[in-house]
């Protein structure tokens, strides 16, 4: 029996949650696999309520749980997403943009791994507010650009990767991305069977989107992976379909790419998938993974029969419609 903490939070999160729920209850059913869901609380709403986003009891129900799955949080994101990933230190964050059957993607051949370091950077919240002016620190240390390069390497070779392209805007950002890129080059020398290469944010930006069959597994730091899994997002079809994994030694959170999407909240309409696939990616990191395949192969049957279609995808079915024909495809 697994414990799932999972923590729905805000707008469509709640949604999505409850939809990826009912579909791993269903693969129980009809698998030996079972679980014991724990929901924890977090985010505006939360705030709104108790004055605090990131309770204490939902980090230790996170730290007590064989794994996590996180829906979305609004405003409040800084508060409970990016404490729970340094505090759990989940240094992985992990976000597959892969091109589905059935989906009209900007690229059809993208299948991209995006590494992306996940406990400092920029985002290591380190700075200050004055009237006019403010500061954001961004600390890059070997010792962590060391973990997340190696943990590339080491996704690219079991998973039959050929390349590992490091990202870096060392050229300006000398002090920091030049810490991060002795650490890839170190690193890279102890993985000859696979192909390395480094390349500047903004050149990787265009690149993306002119030939994104030229990446495989791409490395980099905090706020830089942010923003290319977003890019690669776009390319795939868009925020409904992308999942992501927070990943420590020996802890893990897996979390829609999107987030509380207030702008549909509450009509019945978001896409459950990029939870679902969440969930999938929980699983694969749990060891279960025939099951983790049969439940994605049941998201891509759906995908590609083509016949239901959440808003984001240019149908018109509802969450509910989306989650019925996953669970009939299992
Ligand atoms: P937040 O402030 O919580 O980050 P946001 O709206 O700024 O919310 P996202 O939630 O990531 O950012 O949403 C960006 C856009 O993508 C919105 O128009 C939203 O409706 C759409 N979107 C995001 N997730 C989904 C989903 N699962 N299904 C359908 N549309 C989605």
């Amino acid at each position: 029996m697994y414990k799932i903490a999972t923590i729905p939070g805000d707008g469509i999160g709640k949604e999505v949650m409850s939809s990826t729920i009912k579909v791993l209850q269903e693969l129980s059913n009809k698998t030996k696999l079972s679980f014991q869901f724990l929901e924890y609380m977090a985010g505006d709403e939360h705030k709104v309520k108790t004055g605090i986003a990131l309770p204490k009891e939902t980090v230790l129900g996170v730290q007590n749980s064989d794994a996590c799955l996180f829906a979305a949080v609004g405003d409040t994101a800084k508060e409970v997403i990016i404490p729970l990933r340094q505090r759990l230190n989940l240094y992985a964050n992990l976000r597959p943009a892969k091109a589905y059957p059935g989906i009209k993607a900007l690229k059809p051949d993208i299948d991209i791994m995006i590494v992306r370091e996940n406990t400092e950077g920029i985002y290591k919240m380190i700075g200050s507010r004055e009237k006019t002016w403010g500061i954001n620190v961004r600390i890059i240390t070997y010792e962590a650009s060391e973990r997340i390069v190696r943990y590339a390497f080491n996704y690219a070779r079991e998973n039959s990767r050929k390349k590992v392209t490091a990202v870096h805007k060392a050229n300006v950002l000398d002090f920091t991305d030049n810490v991060f890129l002795e650490a890839t080059r170190d690193v890279a020398r102890d993985y000859p069977d696979i192909v390395y290469e480094e390349q500047i944010i903004d050149a990787c930006a265009m690149k993306l989107v002119l030939m994104p069959e030229n990446f495989d597994v791409i490395v980099t730091t905090n706020m830089f992976g942010d923003i290319l899994s977003d890019e690669t997002a776009g390319l795939i079809g868009g925020l409904g379909l992308t999942p992501s994994g927070n990943i420590g030694d020996n802890k893990a959170i897996f979390e829609p790419v999107h987030g509380s999407a207030p702008d549909i909240a509450g009509k019945g309409i978001a896409n459950p998938i990029a939870c679902i696939l969440s969930s999938v990616m929980m699983l694969d990191w749990l060891g279960e993974k025939d099951d983790a395949k049969r439940l994605e192969n049941a998201v891509l049957d759906v995908l590609k029969e083509g016949r239901i279609r959440t808003p984001d995808l240019g149908g018109t079915h509802k969450t509910r419609d989306m989650t019925d024909a996953i669970i009939l495809n299992l």
